[in-house]
């Protein structure tokens, strides 16, 4: 029987990436630090979209698009160094990986040791991982301590316990996650030609911002990079580690990121900056971003879109915010920030007309 002609597929303005999905590495072989024949760990991460966003825009007055990280196999752009910190760890051997993790790391570790069949501990700050960040990392088998501090305390730890046992640390103080990660900015270079003038990212640990400016230097790209960190979390702003970080942006309520330098060097030599938003801020962009552009991201995502709206992009035309990681993540934080409405109604037509079409 006779073959039917393949169907190119369509390019479309605002698709990253169109033809067939390869893993990231593979598409980025020769700037990441791997060979053809490695044996790779991927669930096809990367290759994430990047959206129009036309309220945005018209709102800042300049062209605005979304990263949409939360595109990624688990959810977050945390798949990106996670293929790559994985894939070396079994290329060195290893059987098992560790991380401390404020939710996004623990679920993308444990998805990909899962994967390559090795195992997974990690260790979370008590109450403080959102739900479906939890159900992920539980229900991909890793093990889970919960640990009665904070996220800089378990990050401590953790590094002390792998230096003196056999287990991969998979936190952004490996240098895969940050090679990985790089692979974003490579996407958007690509996707807007060299056009992107201004990145807007949220700021926890500074590994994600370290990976942006290190990718678009490599490609002799410098966008301004406009870092934000909440205002209880703000160690980068105020100079100074925060014992107690607090915010809703639970992705980013770190008190003292292991890229500090890093992250400031990016914010400097791109003639960006590294400022401060507010909780109240961040939710007003993140119900901004659900109800007017249809794209529910976690809190901490939001800091990039709250950011731009507050501070402006210093006079950039072409903006990308990331959107670091999916809404889903985080359903307690939805439920209770958003406009939406429950009506209870009984079972009869007046009363269905009523709660449908009328007032409300
Ligand atoms: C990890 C994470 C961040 C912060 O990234 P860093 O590299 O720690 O600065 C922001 N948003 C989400 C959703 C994350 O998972």
């Amino acid at each position: 029987m006779k073959e039917p002609a393949p169907v190119p597929l369509p390019r479309v303005e605002g698709a990253a990436f169109s033809g067939v999905h390869v893993p990231l590495i593979e598409r980025y072989y020769e700037r990441l630090p791997f060979e053809p024949g490695d044996k790779l760990v991927s669930l096809q991460e990367g290759s994430t979209p990047l959206l129009r966003a036309p309220v945005l825009s018209e709102m800042v007055g300049a062209t605005v698009r979304l990263k949409l990280e939360g595109a990624n196999p688990t959810g977050s752009f945390k798949d990106r160094g996670m293929t790559c910190a994985v894939s070396a760890a079994v290329r060195e051997g290893a059987k098992a990986v560790i991380c401390a993790s404020t939710g996004n790391t623990a679920a993308s570790a444990a998805a990909y040791a899962a994967r390559a069949g090795i195992t997974c501990a990690v260790i979370v700050p008590e109450g403080k991982i959102a739900a479906g960040k939890m159900a992920q990392t539980l229900v991909h088998g890793a093990r889970v301590i919960s640990l009665q501090g904070n996220f800089d305390q378990a990050l401590t730890l953790v590094r002390e316990l792998t230096a003196t046992h056999p287990i991969a640390l998979v936190n952004s103080v490996n240098e895969f996650r940050i090679e990985g990660q790089k692979t974003a900015a490579f996407e958007i270079h690509e996707g807007l030609e060299g056009g992107c003038e201004a990145l807007c990212i949220p700021v926890g640990n500074a590994g994600n911002i370290t990976s942006y400016w290190r990718g678009f230097r490599e490609l002799g790209a410098s966008p301004k990079m406009f870092g934000f960190q909440a205002e209880g979390a703000a160690p980068l702003v105020e100079g100074k580690v925060i014992e107690h970080p607090e915010t809703v942006a639970s992705a980013i309520r770190i008190g003292n990121p292991v890229r500090w330098e890093d992250a400031m060097a990016a914010a400097t030599d791109s003639r960006g900056a590294i400022r401060v938003l507010s909780d109240k801020e961040i939710l007003h962009a993140y119900r901004l971003l659900a109800s007017r552009e249809g794209m529910f991201c976690e809190p901490a995502s939001a800091a990039s879109v709250a950011g731009l709206l507050k501070y402006g992009a210093d006079g950039a035309e072409q903006v990308v915010c990331v959107l670091t990681g999916r809404g889903l993540k985080d359903p307690e934080t939805a439920m209770a920030n958003n406009d939406g409405k429950i009506i209870q109604c009984a079972v009869d037509m007046a009363r269905i007309e009523e709660a449908v079409l009328g007032d409300p």
